[in-house]
């Protein structure tokens, strides 16, 4: 339970809080007030190259969006900051407006689906961005006095949030989003759901250093890098983890086995009659149970590393081990997912087109088990080239097959 919470505690943090920590990290360490004024010019311009060239790349519309949030706000609180700005007046709620839209913006498009840049769709949501500059100015041309009662509207006693010269209303927001984006985050684990929580914590200190000079256009540029990370990182994780186990995938093995020392054990796993389950229960029930013998797989003891290898196969490498100490690693996981019996949770397809939906089937909990068989070789002595012993291990799978199935083979 503890090692589960600091798993989600680390990919929450890592890659998405590295680039806000190395922002604050060169603050504390660059001497004077000239370390912002350094880096600012260049800083804003390399993450919108970046991250335009790599969201079109990655055909990736809401990187697109984000920064495009990001640089707007930037640019407009530039052109209105409140004490040198051409009104100030206008300026507090040109940052106060900004304040509000900022978490919305990033709230809408961390949960809008993915639809490509050059799509309608795409180019509509951009829109939707530029609209609301005109928009805010109609609103403040229109009706300071409602305007400014709406945004700096008290919710709470000012002591609670006298540390802060935001309005209550964006901190309330900004609090509200981060918790949603975190929830999100705990349900799907997805990395770019990270990026978009630590781009909009940055964000917040952004606006809340806004009288700090050149601050908030560090801080937006650092949102808009913590996005872009949150994007290579994922393409990373499209390459190298298999998506419905979550496993590492088949190209991370030959990585692996790069690393790996002259001494070790390889076991090739297949699930038995694989077809003929998919064939009685259906692709998706066979998908369920992919997922459930690859979390056995992940749960073996012995220092093993297990990656799906394809299809329903797996491979697990014990490094350090020979085969007779693989096995009874394997022999315990062969056992467990004999003996699992895996809840269906769906009804069971049909082998003749039903004339009426039935409903008690739906009801009805049904279970069904699985075995596999495995097949293990080792390189002991340096010898053989990892192709050749997952060779040899494959081999000794067909024995495993031959001769009955549900068993260990050398
Ligand atoms: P054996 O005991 O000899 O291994 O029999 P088998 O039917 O398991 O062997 P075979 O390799 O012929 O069949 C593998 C089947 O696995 C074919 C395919 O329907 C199923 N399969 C492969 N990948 C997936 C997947 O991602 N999801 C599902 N549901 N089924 C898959
Ligand atoms: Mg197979
Ligand atoms: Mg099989």
């Amino acid at each position: 339970m503890l090692s589960a919470i600091a798993r989600v505690l680390f990919s929450l943090c890592v890659p998405g809080s590295l680039p806000l920590v190395g922002l604050l990290l060169y603050l504390k360490t660059a001497s004077g007030p000239e370390a912002l004024s350094r880096i600012v010019p260049i800083y804003p311009s390399a993450v919108l190259v970046v991250g335009f060239l790599l969201a079109w790349r990655f055909n990736r519309s809401q990187l697109v969006s984000a920064l495009f949030v990001l640089t707007l706000a930037d640019r407009m609180l530039l052109y209105f900051s409140w004490e040198s700005g051409p009104d100030p007046v206008l300026g507090r709620l040109v940052l106060g407006a900004t304040s509000l839209l900022i978490p919305i913006n990033l709230g809408i498009f961390s949960m809008l689906k993915e639809r490509g840049v050059f799509t309608w769709r795409g180019i509509l949501r951009i829109v939707l961005i530029g609209a609301q500059v005109p928009l805010l100015a109609f609103l403040l041309q229109y009706n300071k006095q409602v305007t400014e009662a709406l945004i700096f509207h008290p919710l709470v006693n000012e002591r609670f949030v006298s540390w802060s010269s935001l309005p209550q209303s964006s901190i309330a927001l900004f609090l509200t989003i981060l918790l949603l984006m975190l929830f999100r985050f705990i349900y799907s684990r997805k990395v770019t759901e990270s990026g978009f929580f630590w781009a909009l914590i940055t964000s917040f200190l952004a606006l809340h250093h806004f009288r700090v000079e050149h601050a908030t256009t560090a801080y937006l540029a650092t949102a808009g890098l913590t996005l872009i990370v949150s994007v290579v990182e994922m393409s990373y994780f499209m390459a190298y983890r298999d998506e419905l186990t979550g496993l590492p995938a088949r190209r991370a093995l030959k990585e692996y086995f790069l690393r790996l020392g002259s001494r070790y054990a390889v076991a090739m796993i297949d699930i038995d009659y694989f077809k003929k389950f998919n064939d009685r229960y259906g692709h998706d029930v066979g998908d369920q149970v992919l997922r459930m013998v690859a979390s056995h797989l992940a749960r073996m003891s012995g220092g093993v590393k297990v990656f799906r290898y394809g299809g329903e196969e797996f491979t697990a490498v014990f490094p350090n081990k020979s085969v007779d100490e693989a096995i009874p690693h394997l022999e315990g996981t062969r056992k467990v997912i004999e003996t699992s019996q895996f809840m269906l949770r769906r009804r069971l397809r049909p082998r003749t087109k039903p004339q009426k939906i039935e409903s008690k089937g739906i009801k009805k909990r049904k279970t069904a088990s699985v075995t596999i068989s495995i097949g293990v070789a080792g390189r002991e002595n340096g010898k053989a080239a990892p192709d050749a012993v997952i060779k040899a291990a494959d081999k000794a799978l067909y024995r495993a097959k031959r001769s009955g199935r549900n068993r260990v083979s050398v």
